[in-house]
């Protein structure tokens, strides 16, 4: 049992950077967690305080319920793959995958086999006799990945393992990574700027935000229950809409407001709502909530279409409203839509998001 327990965690950088803020997250044994934020959040140096390449100023992490605090990187049992592959150069795959092992002094038929069944995983069996500059950056990740498997840790740490690969290995080393855990299932946790990495390779996905976490939840959850404003923002793609709105009760029932725009609010965002009546609130909506047409009354919009983006499998708009810029999504790509064009946008129903404006927290769903 490998789960990975972080307990106020801390990271002072000097007495004037706090890069890792509070820090409590329970990680389950076989879990894939992602951590994601933007650069400079403090997420590799939380996964670095977990290896143990960092200390921890204050707090306690615990790996499989051992406190590792002063322990070692190599006496934690955890596995790190980096963003450069930290090959030896000068050694065949084969001798890469084997150098951890060797300084173990395992017997080398051990070793073989535990060589073998990781090749088998990863495909690399054509490639063993080849120097790592015979690779390309895919390949070569692959064999940093079977460097990770061969060692059988309790632990693997990825710290932004594919950001060096082109737009289209990434997208298939997530598959590979993710049939790995599926094969292997070990507790992992995976460092990300990139959203969509972080959606889709995790269990669950923890946002950070200057040092301290967010948010919590599975990828369906952050996506459809953002807890604030910066994480509705940040996940998802193209992102969330903002706009400024007022809140209005009327005879109808409540309405949000801004210039010559006003929609319905939706009945399970109306308790939440009412509260607000005559103040001003963020209204969040994503791009791909947001169609062509009038759809449910009092859920539409006017628009004037700035920007069309034919990307093929959908169409996707930059507008003007009198409250603000819109991006909608979702546009079949067959329209005929063209800048200039006056369209009506509807949301679909359930999908509005009102947050605080000051504090930035969800105020309803
Ligand atoms: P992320 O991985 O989210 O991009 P990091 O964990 O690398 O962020 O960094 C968090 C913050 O700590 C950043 O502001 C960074 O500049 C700072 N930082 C990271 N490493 C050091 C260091 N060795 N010394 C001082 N500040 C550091």
């Amino acid at each position: 049992m490998a789960g990975i327990v972080l307990d106020k965690v801390n990271k002072h950088y000097g007495s004037l950077h706090h890069a890792v803020k509070d820090v409590d997250l329970e990680i389950a044994d076989k879990e894939f967690v992602a951590l994601v934020g933007p650069s400079g959040c403090g997420k590799s140096t939380t996964l670095r305080m977990i290896a143990g390449l960092e200390d921890i100023s204050s707090g306690d992490i615990r790996i499989g319920g051992r406190v590792v605090n002063n322990l070692a990187p190599r006496d934690r049992d955890i596995a790190m793959v980096f963003q450069n592959y930290a090959l030896y150069q000068h050694m065949s795959v084969y001798d890469n995958l084997a150098f951890g092992l060797r300084n173990k002094r395992m017997p080398e038929a051990e070793i073989k086999a535990a060589i073998d069944r990781a090749a088998e995983i990863l495909g690399l069996h054509e490639l063993l006799k080849r120097k790592p500059r015979q690779l390309s950056g895919g390949q070569q990740q692959r064999v940093a990945l079977g460097r990770c498997i061969v060692r059988n840790p309790l632990v693997f740490l990825f710290d932004e393992p594919l950001s060096n690969l082109d737009a289209k290995l990434r997208a298939q080393m997530r598959i590979e990574i993710k049939r790995l855990h599926s094969q292997m299932p070990t507790t992992s946790v995976f460092v990300t700027h990139d959203q969509v990495e972080a959606m889709t390779l995790g269990d669950r996905v923890v946002v950070m935000r200057d040092g301290r976490v967010q948010q919590v939840g599975s990828p369906l959850a952050v996506y459809a229950r953002p807890v604030n404003r910066f994480v509705a923002g940040f996940i998802g793609a193209p992102a969330m809409n903002f706009l400024d709105v007022t809140v209005r009760a009327g005879q109808g029932g409540l309405t949000v407001e801004a210039a010559n725009l006003t929609l319905a609010v939706q009945e399970a965002s109306a308790q939440a709502l009412a509260a607000w009546s005559g103040r001003g609130v963020t209204l969040g909506v994503r791009p791909e909530h947001l169609v062509l047409g009038d759809g449910v009354p009092g859920r539409s919009f006017e628009a004037e279409v700035e920007v069309v983006e034919q990307l093929g499998s959908e169409i996707l708009l930059e507008t003007r409203t009198a409250a603000g810029r819109i991006t909608a999504a979702r546009v079949p790509a067959e329209t005929e839509i063209a800048p200039g064009d006056r369209v009506r946008l509807s949301v679909q129903p359930g999908r509005l998001h009102f947050f605080d404006p000051q504090s930035e927290a969800v105020i309803a769903v």
